[in-house]
C-alpha cells in the first residue's frame, strides 16, 4: 500500500556509480518518498514506453529527448524530466514546454571538476605523459619524441566564459598564461585573468584554444574548416564541452595537413551509442573517430570531465532537490521548463534535434 503512494522515478543510462550516489542521496534525504528504478540503457523513442507508470525520468547526456520521445513519455504519465547534467542540448525544450512537462538540470555541480580535466587533457597531450607511462612500463626509458612546450607565457583562448570557462581561465592563469576570451555575454569576473576579444582574434593568437560554450544552433561546428584556418599553426584545441562544437572531419583534415598541432577531446559529435559502453572486440564503423585515434597528437576520452566523487555527490543531491521542488510545487531555481514556459535566462534558443 505504502509503495502506491510513493513518487516513482526511473533513471535511464544508469551505471553502477549512478546507483551508488543516487541511493546515498535518496537515503539521506527522502528515503520514504520515492520508488526508484534503474535501467542501464538509454532513453530514446524506442525505450520511452518503458517509463509507463513512472512520474519522472532521470536522464544523462546521451539520452535523446526529442519531440517524439517526450510525447511518448507524456502519454505514459511522466510529468517531470530530471537531467543529471548541466548541458541540455539533447532535450527539445520547446516540445517539453508545449507538453507542460517540468524539466530541470544540475547547472553547476562542479565547474572545477571539468576545468581541471581540461587542464589534465592539455598537459597530458602537451607533455606526453600517457606515452611516457607506456614506454616506462615496457622498460623503455628513451625520451625521444616526448618533447613538449612550457605553458608559462603561452596564450590561451577560452571560448565561453561561464562557470567552467572561468574556472579553466583561473587555472591557466596560475600557469602564467596570457588569457584571451570570447563570449556573447562578457563575464566581468574574467577581467582579473585577461581580456575579451573577437573570436577571430582569439583563434589567430592562441596557442591553446579551450571550448566551454554550450551547443546551440549558433555554436554547432564553431570549429570548422574556416575557423581552423584562422588558428595559429601548431595550436592545440581542447573540447570538454559538447562534441557538436567541432566539425570532426574538418579537424581531421587540419591535423593531416599539420596545421592543427594537437587535439584533446572529452566529447565527440557522434559519441552517442559509443561513449560510456565497452566496444572493445567490436568493429567500430566511425571512420573519422578511428582515424583520429591513430594520431600521436590526439587524445580522446569518453566524456568524463564531470567524473569526480564530489561532482557525482552534488549531481545526485541536486537532482533530488529538483524533484522535491517539483513534487512540492515550489519554484525550482534550476528548472529549464516549468508551467509550459522555458526559462528566459537560458539566453539562447536551445537546438532542435
Ligand atoms: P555556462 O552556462 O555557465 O557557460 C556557458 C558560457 O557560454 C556562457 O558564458 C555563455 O554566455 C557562453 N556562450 C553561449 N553562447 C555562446 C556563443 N555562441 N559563443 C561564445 N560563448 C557563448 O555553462 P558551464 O557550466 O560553464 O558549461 C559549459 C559547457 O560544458 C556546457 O554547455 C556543457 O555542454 C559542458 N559540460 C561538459 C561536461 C563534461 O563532463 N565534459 C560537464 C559539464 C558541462
Amino acid at each position: 500500500m505504502e509503495s502506491a503512494t510513493k513518487f516513482r522515478l526511473v533513471v535511464f543510462s544508469a551505471k553502477q556509480y549512478d546507483r551508488f550516489f543516487f541511493d546515498i542521496a535518496a537515503s539521506e534525504s527522502h528515503k520514504t518518498l520515492y520508488d526508484i528504478e534503474y535501467l542501464d540503457f538509454a532513453l530514446n523513442s524506442e525505450t520511452a514506453p518503458l517509463a509507463r507508470g513512472y512520474d519522472a525520468v532521470c536522464v544523462f547526456v546521451n539520452d535523446t529527448l526529442e519531440k517524439d520521445t517526450l510525447k511518448i513519455l507524456h502519454t505514459n504519465g511522466v510529468r517531470a524530466i530530471l537531467l543529471r547534467c548541466a548541458g541540455f542540448n539533447h532535450v527539445d525544450l520547446v516540445a517539453a514546454g508545449e507538453l507542460g512537462l517540468f524539466v530541470a538540470h544540475v547547472p553547476a555541480y562542479s565547474p572545477e571538476a571539468v576545468a581541471e580535466f581540461a587542464i589534465a587533457l592539455v598537459q597530458t597531450l602537451n607533455r606526453k605523459t600517457h606515452r611516457a607511462f607506456n614506454r616506462v612500463r615496457e622498460s623503455n626509458f628513451n625520451i625521444e619524441g616526448l618533447i613538449g612546450t612550457t605553458l608559462n607565457g603561452k596564450t590561451v583562448g577560452i571560448v565561453g566564459v561561464g562557470r567552467i570557462g572561468l574556472a579553466t581561465a583561473r587555472i591557466f592563469n596560475g600557469f602564467g598564461c596570457k588569457m584571451l576570451a570570447y563570449d556573447v555575454n562578457e563575464n566581468p569576473d574574467f577581467a582579473q585573468y585577461g581580456s575579451f576579444v573577437g573570436l577571430e582574434q582569439l583563434l589567430a593568437e592562441s596557442d591553446i584554444v579551450s571550448l566551454h560554450c554550450p551547443l546551440t544552433d549558433s555554436t554547432r561546428h564553431l570549429i570548422s574548416t574556416k575557423t581552423l584556418s584562422i588558428m595559429k599553426p601548431g595550436a592545440l584545441l581542447v573540447n570538454t564541452s559538447r562534441g557538436g562544437l567541432i566539425d570532426s572531419t574538418a579537424v581531421l583534415e587540419s591535423l593531416k595537413s599539420h596545421h592543427l598541432g594537437g587535439l584533446a577531446l572529452d566529447v565527440y559529435e557522434a559519441e552517442r551509442g559509443l561513449f560510456y559502453t565497452d566496444h572493445s572486440g567490436k568493429i567500430i564503423d566511425d571512420d573519422v573517430l578511428m582515424r583520429l585515434l591513430t594520431f600521436p597528437n590526439v587524445l580522446i576520452c569518453s566524456h568524463q570531465g564531470f567524473f569526480t566523487k564530489e561532482a557525482l555527490t552534488e549531481i545526485a543531491n541536486v537532482t533530488f532537490a529538483n524533484l522535491s521542488d517539483f513534487i512540492e510545487r515550489r519554484p525550482c531555481p534550476r528548472s529549464l521548463v516549468a508551467g509550459g514556459h522555458i526559462d528566459s535566462s537560458i539566453g539562447v534558443q536551445p537546438v532542435r534535434l
